[in-house]
């Protein structure tokens, strides 16, 4: 049964990439940058893959051609990699082949920690080749980060810094969260340390307080790192933040297979539930 876009729609920005045209256009009026994200996951069938890269191409040249500020996320389960990792790098070098094409920019989510180390050897590999075209994310609440961030942060990795969205045993992860947001503060002082332009993916404000003096306090200027969050969420922050100086970019996703994303929003705050709602039945 597919549910019906109208309670996606708080946190999805449409179903296609000219639906979300408006909403980028908007947000790079303001002075914020986009993370594009071409929704879905876990993707089985050779075909599905190789039509998602082909999507991911023409968003590229989309993105292009409209002159939005805006790079591409993208899950490297949706370019193959449950059928088979070397396929899946294959299809990475494809789009990143158009992204250096294009001067343009891919960034590798992160996802669930069965993964984490596919998703970093990849991008380790790609990162050689395509050097500040591609980036990665890590996920704080992991046990094994400590060890990931020093390594990508010697390499000089783009890396983003969330806490991480998916349900993780606790022999894998951190489960309380001011353990997860010391961790948080942590990796943010390697990354701002080692290096060049980190980005933030948070709406907490305990850490976004906590970045924006921590860098003051040690004359860490605001060009040097960015400010992340998630379309449809502390928007009024978000501006506020661009006002103030700070580099901020919204990862706005979109398209038809919304519904796991959508899942993870409303899991990981029970407010979320409250918007989808209260936006259900506004225009
Ligand atoms: C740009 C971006 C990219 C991401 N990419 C990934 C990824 O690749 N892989 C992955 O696993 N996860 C990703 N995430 C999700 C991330 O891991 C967290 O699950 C998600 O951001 C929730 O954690 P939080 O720190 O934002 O706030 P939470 O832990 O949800 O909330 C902490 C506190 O922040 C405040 N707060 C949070 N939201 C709101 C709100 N809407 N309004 C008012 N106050 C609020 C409240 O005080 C709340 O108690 C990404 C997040 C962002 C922002």
């Amino acid at each position: 049964m597919k549910l019906p876009f109208i309670l996606a729609k708080r946190f999805v920005a449409g179903e296609t990439f000219e639906s979300a045209v408006p909403k980028i256009k908007a947000l790079n009026k303001k002075g914020i940058k986009v993370t594009l994200d071409l929704l879905g996951e876990n993707v089985k069938k050779k075909t599905t893959a190789d039509e998602t890269v082909k999507e991911y191409i023409r968003l590229l040249n989309d993105i292009s051609d409209a002159g939005l500020k805006s790079t591409i996320s993208i899950k490297l389960t949706m370019l193959g990699l449950d059928i088979d990792s070397e396929y899946c790098r294959e299809n990475l070098y494809t789009l990143l082949d158009e992204a250096k094409r294009l001067d343009s920019f891919v960034r590798i989510d992160m996802e669930g920690s069965d993964y984490t180390q596919q998703t970093i050897d990849i991008y380790k590999e790609a990162f050689k080749q395509y050097g500040k075209h591609v980036g990665i994310v890590i996920q704080a609440y992991l046990h094994r980060t400590k060890e990931d961030i020093a390594d990508l942060a010697e390499l000089g990795a783009d890396v983003r810094l969330c806490k991480g969205a998916y349900n993780e045993p606790e022999r894998v992860a951190l489960q309380n969260m001011p353990a997860i947001r010391e961790a948080f503060k942590e990796y943010t002082k390697v990354l701002l340390e080692k290096t060049t332009f980190p980005r933030i993916a948070t709406h907490d404000d305990e850490l976004i307080e906590w970045v924006k003096e921590y860098t003051e306090e040690n004359k860490i200027g605001k060009a040097r790192y960015e400010i992340q969050m998630l379309y449809g969420l502390r928007e009024e922050t978000m501006e506020q933040l661009t006002k103030d100086g700070y580099n901020t970019r919204v990862y706005v996703p979109y398209g038809t297979m919304w519904f796991p994303y959508f899942k993870r929003r409303l899991l990981e705050r029970k407010e979320n539930i409250f918007f989808v709602f209260s936006t259900m039945f506004k225009k």
